[in-house]
């Protein structure tokens, strides 16, 4: 069932049912009140990342803190897609895009991966979590991504499940298509890797194509930016073999 994209949707930490009271935080109480200008009686959906996504209504409105009263269940809780976005962290501008369009094309899991040209050593986890949250109440997205700590490739991949397919986005790659190689996988598990601006290393390229759980995707002739990479080839990804 699709967003209702009419109504205002807030995350909220606190569970959700019907007839639950709910105190919208500070920055919300405001963005209710001064920018929205909402009258009590007023409708707003509610999502926690666990319950669904709820109706409730403006019940009191005091100089402080907006209350909410949780009515009806909208939309129930989908499952968090189960496809890991593994990226080098960018500078904080592009970053945030970066993140957002993650969370819009369907990563399940944001996994910061610190190769050697990545600009960015340890990128804030809480203005990343941030970002996933504003993303998902603009997209009406209700399974809220899980940002994980940023891992080095090499770690990470010594500790890589191998079940689940890692496409690596490799701008040396010799050929144009990615189509070919995401056919030919079989796995339902399946993560993303897009390099830092500077691109892999010639030991990182060596080192992953050598493993049995990758498949290398070209990205099309030209070469992109790594926020431009990430949303061609989560389309790319999603349209071939994930949930599009
Ligand atoms: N500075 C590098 C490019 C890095 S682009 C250079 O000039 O070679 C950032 C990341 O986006 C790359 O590491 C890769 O993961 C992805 N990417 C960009 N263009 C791509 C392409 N044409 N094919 C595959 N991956 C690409």
């Amino acid at each position: 069932m699709r967003a209702n994209y009419r109504m205002q949707r807030l995350f909220v930490p606190d569970a959700l049912d019907a007839g639950a009271g709910i105190e919208a935080s500070p920055q919300q109480s405001h963005y209710l009140m001064h920018v929205l200008r909402l009258r009590e009686g007023a409708q707003v959906l509610l999502f926690n990342g666990r319950d669904g996504e709820w109706s409730a209504t403006v019940s009191e409105k005091t100089k402080k803190a907006v209350r909410l009263v949780v009515q009806d269940l909208q939309r129930p809780q989908p499952p968090l897609s189960d496809l890991v976005y593994c990226f080098a962290p960018l500078k904080q501008g592009r970053l945030d895009y970066l993140v957002q369009k993650a969370v819009e094309m369907g990563a399940g899991v944001l996994q910061p991966v610190i190769t050697q040209h990545t600009q960015v050593a340890k990128p804030g986890i809480e203005r990343l979590r941030a970002n996933v949250i504003e993303a998902a109440e603009q997209c009406g997205i209700l399974a809220v991504p899980e940002v994980r700590e940023s891992e080095k490739l090499d770690r990470l991949l010594a500790g890589w499940d191998k079940e689940r397919r890692l496409v690596f986005c490799d701008e040396d790659a010799a050929t144009n298509n990615p189509l070919p190689a995401l056919q030919a996988v079989k796995e339902t598990k399946l993560a993303l890797l897009v390099g830092p601006e500077g691109g892999f290393s010639e030991d990182e390229r060596r080192m992953l194509r050598a493993l049995p759980f990758v498949s290398v995707i070209p990205l099309g002739p030209r070469i992109l930016r790594a926020d431009t990479a990430a949303v061609a080839a989560l389309a790319v990804m999603q349209a071939t073999i994930g949930d599009w």
